[in-house]
């Protein structure tokens, strides 16, 4: 008998012949979060969920007794009570390695759009109110050999780390780890302390996980920290950054500008934001192109599988429940 399954939004076709060839799925039929509620109804039988973006609380996991296997279609994975998984000795996969060089793309394309005002510069054009060449139009701020601040050096940060230098960059990190010297010279990263990090950058760029530790990491405090001619660029999650905290320092000139992928409150942006030429925002594509959210399905779906099958895949996020 197949495992009964149930997958948390519509899959693209390929990942779904593939979960179908070996399981009976069931999907939430429409491209949005699905409710705490009905998530808990649709487990009662399943073995496995393909977890798009849901919530997957105590509320679900205890309406599912036969629950054996958790793939997460995303890197971070702060959407799973992840404690309540390992107090049923449930696996937990996320996707690592499928979407980092995408999302660092769109972090580098938020910082080169801030720096040099280009979606402002859109919008003129656009506008009608481009009538001449002016030398003093749209004045930005350089890119090239300015200093870059990866807050995070994981998978991401260190495709940031890459991209800074393409740029010419001087790249400082923090993480509560140093990474491996052999790391830090082929990439030319400087391991610094926060405030360090905080003080001397150009352009901050946040790539750790949402953790109760890091929510709100940067706060009034950093943003007092930063160059007046910072930019803050946030792919990572939103409640990382405290964003009242966010619109008074740009609002105040502490910081130049920021570009977010991200927000505290998502799909709620606080008008504020919207309000500030100096801020390019995004509503959470980092890693949206075609290639790679089909490359992150087809992984969600193969950890699936695995773990169905009683395999440890390699992207395991609770090992410690196999000890
Ligand atoms: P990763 O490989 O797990 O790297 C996370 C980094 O954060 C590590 O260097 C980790 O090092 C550091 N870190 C963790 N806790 C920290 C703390 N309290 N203080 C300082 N550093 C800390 O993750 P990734 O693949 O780079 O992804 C980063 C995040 O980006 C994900 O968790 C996800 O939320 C977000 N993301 C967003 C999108 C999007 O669409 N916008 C797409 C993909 C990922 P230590 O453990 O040594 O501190």
């Amino acid at each position: 008998m197949k495992p009964k399954v149930f997958v948390t939004r519509p899959l693209p076709a390929p990942a779904l012949e593939l979960l179908s060839s070996a399981c009976k799925v069931r999907s939430y039929p429409e491209d949005a979060a699905i409710p705490v509620a009905q998530l808990a109804e649709a487990c009662r039988e399943v073995e496995g969920i393909l977890v798009n973006s849901a919530r997957v609380n105590e509320e679900v996991l205890a309406a599912a007794p036969r629950l054996r296997a958790i793939s997460n279609c995303g890197v971070g994975y702060d959407n799973i009570d992840v404690a309540a998984c390992n107090r049923r000795r449930i696996p937990v996969t996320n996707i690592a390695g499928s979407l980092e060089e995408t999302t660092a793309d769109m972090a580098f394309a938020l910082l080169l759009s801030t720096a040099r005002r280009v979606a402002e510069a859109d919008r003129y054009v656009r506008e009608g109110q481009w009538k001449r060449w002016q030398s003093g139009l749209l004045h930005g701020l350089d890119v090239h050999h300015k200093t870059l601040g990866l807050l995070g050096f994981g998978g991401i940060g260190q495709l940031m780390a890459r991209r800074g230098r393409g740029f010419s960059m001087r790249v400082l990190y923090h993480a509560r780890r140093r990474a491996a010297e052999s790391v830090e010279s082929e990439l030319h990263a400087e391991y610094v302390d926060l405030e360090t990090l905080l003080q001397e950058s150009d352009f901050v760029s946040l790539h750790v996980p949402l953790k109760p530790e890091t929510r709100h990491l940067i706060n009034g405090k950093a943003f007092s920290l930063m160059k007046s001619t910072a930019i803050l660029v946030n792919t990572a999650r939103g409640p990382v950054v405290d964003e009242a905290a966010l619109v008074e320092a740009l609002r105040s000139g502490k910081i130049a500008g920021a570009g977010l992928d991200v927000f505290e409150h998502e799909p709620r942006v606080n008008p504020e934001l919207t309000g500030m030429d100096q801020v390019v925002l995004a509503p959470h594509i980092g890693s949206a192109t075609g290639e790679t959210r089909l490359r992150m399905a087809i992984l969600a779906v193969k950890n699936l599988l695995a773990l169905l099958a009683g395999e440890r895949p390699f992207n395991i996020v609770n090992p410690e429940i196999y000890s």
